[in-house]
């Protein structure tokens, strides 16, 4: 637009979108203010008069489906032919490609690697929405000063990305600086141009695309078309991958404890060696525990019972570990913690805890009688029992079994009743 035009816009707002006060000493200062722009040299500014409007940036040029400015090239204004032809085959490979892995982490990463020949990006961010928090969470950030925005977080209707996620719409060419809140000021300055486009699925966007740019302060409406394309390709790849990641923590969790199980503990202990072995060998001890005979609590009262009473144990298991260690069970009446930085002194420590806690807990069975119940013990640590997680299980697997024997070889001894379970009606 004109000056003139725009001015005339803000007049016909006036006391109704904008404060005449506001208009009033705006339009004073105008003319400063384009000096002021000028001084900064921003040359995309329209100036007064000077150019045909009719194909040029509208007000609302932000918003993908406008005519944008001309198509983009630094020297001719047109894109070449092998260009357009880089990106059909880029697209096309996306969309054979895209599919072929349901781990999200690699699937965010072949998108952003892909579109590079497609959209020209200084740094490419995936966001996606988190269904907990509902804030949209970049799950991937690729190209410069990718640390920066790694794990960034955007309320949905904040910012360009976060308005794109509300709306359901491709925005570009507005400031980079309005998606840029939180992000170390020497970093955001350097970005010009912005564009974002969402992934869409049927109940609406679940995320965005965010290209931001250093060199380029304008996308055109073809990078618009062409981002949209891909995140069209992206979306339903996306969406997959998200679901099996939903599925897999699902599949790690046992549902009556709510802890992790035998894979979960796999995967949980594998992490944990590698960084034990990254951090100098540092020490990592593995207890197991199984309760005694507790079949009999399923035959006397039922599985049902069973059931509540292996959730009320891991309660009172959980409460005497350290925040940063794992409870995870194993099988059955088997938990096994996983103890970070953990010494065999501390590990002997926290399993004789652990056992009593259990032994002086007692369990309502049915109205009115009490049962309590016995555990057996025995731990592992890393490196000296073992440097992998079969080796580890093992060894404190083995240390519990003795442990189960000697104690009831003492109960039959003392020809105390088997099954440990003490009723108290
Ligand atoms: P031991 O002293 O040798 O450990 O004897 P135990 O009776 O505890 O036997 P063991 O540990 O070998 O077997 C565990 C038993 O726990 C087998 C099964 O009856 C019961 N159990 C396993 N999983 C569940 C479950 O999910 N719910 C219930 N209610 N019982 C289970
Ligand atoms: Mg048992």
């Amino acid at each position: 637009m004109k000056r003139e035009e725009s001015i005339a816009l803000l007049r016909g707002m006036e006391g109704t979108a904008f404060d005449p006060k506001v208009v009033e000493i705006f339009v004073q200062h105008v003319e400063e203010f384009d000096d002021l722009i000028d001084a900064e040299d921003i040359q995309e500014q329209v100036t007064s008069g000077a150019i045909d409007h009719e194909n040029k940036t509208k007000p609302d040029a932000g918003l993908a489906s406008d005519t944008l400015g001309s198509p983009d090239d630094e020297s001719s204004g047109f894109r070449s032919i092998s260009e357009a032809q880089r990106e059909v085959f880029a697209l096309h490979e996306i969309a054979q490609t895209i599919g072929s892995s349901l781990n999200l982490n690699d699937t965010v990463t072949l998108v952003s690697n892909k579109l590079k020949a497609i959209v020209p990006f200084d740094t490419c961010i995936i966001f996606v929405v988190d269904e907990r928090s509902g804030k949209a969470i970049a799950a991937h950030a690729a190209g410069e000063e990718s640390a920066a925005f790694s794990g960034r977080r955007m309320n949905v209707g904040d910012g360009i990305t976060g308005w794109v996620i509300a709306n359901s719409r491709s925005m570009c060419n507005a400031s980079p600086e309005l998606d840029l809140v939180g992000v170390p000021e020497e970093i955001a300055k350097q970005y010009r141009g912005v564009l974002v486009s969402p992934l869409l699925r049927e109940d609406g966007a679940f995320g965005a695309i965010t290209l931001y740019s250093k060199s380029r302060t304008s996308y055109t409406s073809e990078h618009v078309r062409l981002l949209e394309s891909v995140c069209q390709h992206a979306s339903s790849a996306l969406n997959n991958a998200l679901t099996y990641e939903k599925t897999r923590e699902s599949a790690m969790v046992d549902p009556l404890t709510e802890l992790p199980n035998a894979r979960g503990f796999y995967m949980m202990l594998e992490q944990r060696i590698a960084e034990c072995q990254r951090m100098n060998r540092e020490s990592l001890a593995v207890i197991s525990m199984d309760i005694d005979d507790f079949k009999v609590i399923n035959d006397q009262y039922g599985h049902s019972t069973g059931d509540r009473l292996l959730a009320s144990v891991a309660g009172v298991l959980r409460r005497e570990l350290r925040q940063m260690d794992i409870l995870t069970r194993y099988a059955g009446d088997e938990f096994v913690a996983i103890m970070p930085m953990a010494s065999s002194a501390m590990a002997a420590q926290v399993g004789e805890r652990m056992r009593q806690a259990v032994e002086a807990q007692v369990f309502s069975v049915r109205t009115g009688t009490m049962v309590a119940l016995g555990l057996s013990v025995g731990f592992s640590c890393f490196p000296e029992d073992g440097e992998t997680t079969e080796e580890l299980l093992t060894a404190a697997a083995r240390n519990m079994q003795k442990d189960k024997h000697g104690r009831k070889t003492i109960l039959t001894l003392a020809s105390a009743p088997m099954g440990q379970i003490d009723m108290m009606t």
